[in-house]
Formats: structure tokens, C-alpha cells, sequence
């Protein structure tokens, strides 16, 4: 199937000049049209500079994407001016963030909020906004919009605020809708609740999604492609349903056999002994070594390349 974004050997270091923390470092993987890729990881994995790579919204001076293309309907995202990807974002691209409250402005009206995207990037008529904005936040589930448009932020619960940021990114129909961590901070009710939109939205408007996440029960939900980031790279990557049914990165293996311990949050931890080498101190063989209970010598000193075992099915690993 043709992809809608592919994205070769990205590459986003930070640099200050003691020393240089590769967040992200040689990433490959592509986004078919209309489908769910989740990228999944532990926490400092890069995931987050993955997605903001892709969106133009790597946080400057020190943070840039040093190498790497990134193909989005025919045109490489990195090598685009900041003019060209503002008019993208929120239009062909759209992100949702962990935190809804860090996108949606305190001293504006809901409602104001999603008109506003609604007028810039659809050229829409104010009352044709205000119609849309009514229609869109009734599709994520609020039986009475009205109420919700004539509210602040604050009076909303994270939950609300979650499908308010939904209903405003999809208003625009995007191509690509990049959420990132969406339901870590609600709680296990509401982020089924909020999986559900996304799925259904999904159908109804054939938006590719790509869905970050440090849970594999939701990418058991959601996915459709998954790709397992570690250290910065991907080790394995594929069809959402071969990688569960034959994980082969002993990472993934590890991933999928590491038990969940449920905290106080409800989150579900991952847990395998060791931690994630240091992004500003990588080691030079396969950085998941130093965890890995099949590793042997070579492992250590030379770094395993992602291949394509069968068709789709991508592994880093020199030992399968
Ligand atoms: P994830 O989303 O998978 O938890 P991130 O993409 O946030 O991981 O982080 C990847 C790496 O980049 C981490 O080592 C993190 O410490 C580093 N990093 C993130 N933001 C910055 C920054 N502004 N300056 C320096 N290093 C950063
Ligand atoms: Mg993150």
C-alpha cells in the first residue's frame, strides 16, 4: 500500500559545546494512507522528538534534525522553510499532545479556539466556523456542544479536554494526525473512551494516525503498523499483528514479556532489568547489549543494522 509519510535515517541531535545528545539517531519507518502506525518505547526513547521532527518543532538553538528525510505527499518535511510547514501544521498535519492544556489557550472561550483554527486553515465564514466547531465536538462525544464552546479550558476535566483538542485537530481533516501519549495522563475509563474516538474517527475520515504511546496494550487496540523505538532507533518495525504473533527483537521480546505493574496512576510499566543507555553516551555495538540476555561478543562492538526479514517485518538485531 502507498505510504503517506516515509521517513529515512531521521537524525535530530542536540548540540551544546560540551556535549551532543542524539534524541533521535537514524530513524526509518513509513505511514500508510489511512492507517495506524503506533510507535512504541520507554520513556526517553525518542519518541517525542520523533513526532516533533516531523511536525518542524524541534526545540531550538541546540535541538535540530541533523541528517534524515522525511517524504509527506511528495515533499521532504526537512528541507522545508518554516512559512510552508506553519501552513501545513494544523492543516495537512496535526498533533495532539499528552498535556491538552499546554495547547489550547487559558484565556480563550473553547469554542473561539476551534473557530480560530477553523477560520485560518479551512478559510471558513465566523458562523460557519461557530456551525463546524458545534458539529465537530458533537462528533467526540459532547451532547450539548453549545455548553462546551462557551467554556474555559479550566472548567473542563482532562478527559474533555483531550476530545476538545480531538474534535479541533480533526475539525481540519488532516492527512496526518501525530498524538503523542493522548491518554498517559487520563485515567483507564476515559482512555478507552478516547481510544474509541480515535478508532472511529479513523474510519470516518481516513486521517493516518501515528500513535505514541509506552503502552502495548493500547497498540494491541490501535495499531495497525507498529514500530519499537529504543536508544534513539527503531529495532523493530512491521504489521501490527505479525509483531505480536512473532516478535523477534529480543527487546520486543523482552517488551511483550515484562509483566505489568499497575502504580497508583494506573500505568502500566514497563519492566526489564537494566536501564536505557545514556543518549549523550551511546555504546558503539547494539545499544540494547548491555539489557540483552542473548548477547554475545560482536554485539558489543558493532552496531546491528535494521533488516527486512520477510516482507514488511523489519528487526536490528545480528542474532536472528
Ligand atoms: P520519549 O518521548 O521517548 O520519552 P524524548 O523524545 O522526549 O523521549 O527524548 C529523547 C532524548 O532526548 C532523551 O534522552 C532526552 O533526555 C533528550 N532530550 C529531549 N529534549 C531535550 C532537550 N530540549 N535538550 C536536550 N536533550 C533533550
Ligand atoms: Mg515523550
Amino acid at each position: 500500500m502507498e505510504a503517506l509519510l516515509k521517513v529515512s535515517n531521521l537524525k535530530t541531535y542536540f548540540s551544546t559545546s560540551s556535549r551532543q545528545v542524539k534524541a533521535v539517531d537514524g530513524v526509518d519507518f513509513e505511514v500508510k494512507k489511512g492507517k495506524v502506525l503506533c510507535i512504541v518505547g520507554e520513556s526517553g526513547s525518542g519518541k517525542s522528538m520523533t513526532s516533533l521532527s516531523l511536525m518542524g518543532l524541534v526545540p531550538g538553538p541546540n535541538g535540530r534534525i541533523v541528517e534524515g528525510e522525511v517524504m509527506f505527499d511528495g515533499e521532504d518535511l526537512v528541507k522545508m522553510d518554516e512559512k510552508r510547514l506553519s501552513d501545513l501544521r494544523g492543516n495537512k498535519m496535526a498533533m495532539i499532545f499528552q498535556e491538552p492544556m499546554s495547547a489550547l489557550n487559558p484565556l480563550f472561550k473553547i469554542g473561539e479556539q476551534i473557530m480560530e483554527v477553523l477560520m485560518r486553515h479551512r478559510k471558513l465564514s465566523r458562523n460557519e466556523a461557530r456551525s463546524k466547531a458545534i458539529a465537530q465536538l458533537r462528533s467526540v462525544g459532547f451532547p450539548q456542544p453549545e455548553m462546551i464552546i462557551s467554556s474555559y479550558p479550566h472548567q473542563l476535566s482532562g478527559g474533555m479536554r483531550q476530545r476538545v483538542m480531538i474534535a479541533m485537530m480533526m475539525a481540519c481533516e488532516p492527512k496526518l494526525l501525530i498524538a503523542d501519549e493522548p491518554t498517559t495522563a487520563l485515567d483507564v475509563t476515559i482512555q478507552a473512551q478516547v481510544l474509541d474516538l480515535m478508532r472511529n474517527l479513523k474510519h470516518q475520515t481516513g486521517t493516518a494516525i501515528i500513535f505514541i504511546t509506552h503502552d502495548l496494550g493500547v497498540v494491541a487496540e490501535m495499531a495497525d503498523d507498529m514500530a519499537v523505538m529504543y536508544a534513539g532507533q527503531i529495532v523493530e518495525s512491521g504489521a501490527a499483528d505479525v509483531v505480536f504473533d512473532k516478535p523477534l527483537h529480543p527487546y520486543t521480546l523482552a517488551l511483550m514479556g515484562s509483566i505489568p505493574s499497575i502504580t497508583e496512576d494506573n500505568e502500566r510499566l514497563i519492566t526489564i532489568p537494566g536501564t536505557v543507555p545514556s543518549a549523550a553516551n551511546f555504546p558503539v555495538g547494539c545499544r540494547f547489549a548491555e539489557r540483552c540476555s542473548m548477547a554475545r561478543g560482536s554485539c558489543h562492538t558493532s552496531m546491528p543494522e535494521l533488516r527486512e526479514l520477510s516482507p514488511g517485518h523489519f528487526v536490528r538485531c545480528a542474532l536472528v
